[in-house]
């Protein structure tokens, strides 16, 4: 089997389907693992695959110059965000000063890219969307943009803003802007819907998916806690202990101190910011390149000054890629023989009773 880049090491960005010219590849998603696999009929043996590829060949990453803590100073859309809405921020501004924005969506059951000028349009990229996207289709959209003289940001996963730099190339820098994401690391959205199959539902057949209110990291589906409001379920507690992301994610190249991106975005873990605060949503933002700090200061955020260590301490992904628990090697044998929720409650089994005994306590209203 001839692959793009090295097997079960595809990060599932896409890149190589935007590149192929013959329409010689298929990436195949077996849940432990993404692989680019070409066919070797239809390949010309041009290499632009290989070549453009970010896991061969990683674009240059850089230093962060400067670090933030803070928030979108709109109210209702830092109420809304999952974090402190930076995001938005920043996605709201770029188009007021008449450029365009590709991020990610949930549309139609799938996870996937879109570019827009409309601020409307736009503000459906809010949220975090626990899962492997799928930006199959927004390089060359980008790029066409870019040829026509316009401003992009793309905000996106590590792997896909390194992908989206590979593709455009240093000719087109000038013009394009880059946000990634502090990532713990991405599950096939195969996994997310075997999980939902456990509660009748599935991705093609639900409007809207949000996987956490603030701090409270949980699965909602068209506006209902999957088990119920206040209370983790299982896909969140095997998402934040890493039993569930593809191969790639435990070596990503991309997890480190050094950035691919003119800002990174995350959560501003353990700052000394009071209560309040908290409860509404403190980002933490990284910062790489002059350019960034202007978007920044252009936006509507507010800016504060944050503690590098503290931060760097509570975001591990910062400094190196999630190690791949014990747990996740069992996990997909058991996901066959015993189902999602019967597999991570035999792994994590503290964790689950804590959360059913907080679910026991809601239903009889003595907790909320
Ligand atoms: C898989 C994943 C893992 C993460 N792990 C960490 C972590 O370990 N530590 C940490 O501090 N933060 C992590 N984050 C980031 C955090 O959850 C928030 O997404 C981030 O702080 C932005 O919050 P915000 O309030 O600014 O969001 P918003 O203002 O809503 O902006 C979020 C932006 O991110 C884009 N986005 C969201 N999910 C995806 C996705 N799956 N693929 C591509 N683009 C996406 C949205 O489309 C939007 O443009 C992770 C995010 C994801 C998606």
């Amino acid at each position: 089997m001839m692959t793009v880049c090295d097997l079960d090491k595809c990060a599932g960005c896409m890149l190589c389907l935007d590149v192929c010219k013959k329409q010689a590849i298929n990436v195949v998603d077996n849940l432990i693992s993404y692989n680019a696999v070409i066919d070797e009929d239809k390949c010309v043996n041009c290499n632009a695959c290989h070549n453009k590829c970010p896991q061969n060949h990683a674009p240059e990453k850089v230093q962060p110059k400067v670090w933030y803590q803070g928030w979108n100073r709109d109210a209702d859309a830092r109420e809304n965000a999952p974090s402190g809405g930076i995001g938005m921020a920043l996605t709201k501004q770029f188009i007021k000063d008449g450029g365009y924005v590709a991020s990610c969506l949930f549309k139609n059951g799938e996870f996937c890219f879109d570019v827009t000028n409309d601020i409307n349009e736009a503000m459906k990229f809010g949220g975090s969307k626990y899962v492997k996207s799928n930006p199959v289709g927004i390089y060359s959209k980008v790029l066409d943009l870019l040829k026509a003289g316009e401003k992009v940001l793309f905000i996106g996963l590590p792997c896909q803003v390194a992908a989206i730099k590979n593709y455009t190339g240093e000719r087109y820098a000038e013009n394009l802007y880059l946000v990634d994401l502090i990532c713990h690391g991405t599950p096939s959205p195969k996994i997310l819907d075997s999980f939902l199959n456990q509660y009748s539902k599935a991705l093609k057949s639900i409007n809207d998916i949000r996987f956490r209110i603030k701090t409270k990291m949980q699965l909602v589906v068209d506006g209902k806690g999957i088990v119920c409001k206040g209370v983790s379920d299982k896909y969140t507690i095997a998402f934040l202990n890493g039993v569930i992301y593809t191969n790639n994610c435990y070596s990503c190249q991309f997890a480190s101190g050094d950035r691919v991106s003119d800002i990174t975005i995350g959560d501003s873990w353990g700052n000394q910011l009071d209560g309040e605060e908290n409860r509404k949503g403190i980002s933490l933002m990284v910062v790489q390149t002059e350019r960034g700090e202007e978007l920044l200061n252009q936006a509507d955020i507010e800016l504060r000054s944050v503690d590098v260590e503290i931060a760097r301490n509570n975001n591990e992904q910062l400094v190196r890629p999630m190690t791949k628990p014990e747990s996740a090697y069992g996990f997909y044998d058991g996901l066959e023989k015993k189902g999602f929720n019967r597999v991570i409650f035999s792994s994590y089994t503290k964790d689950c009773i804590k959360q059913d005994i907080k679910h026991f306590l809601i239903k009889l209203g003595l907790a909320h």
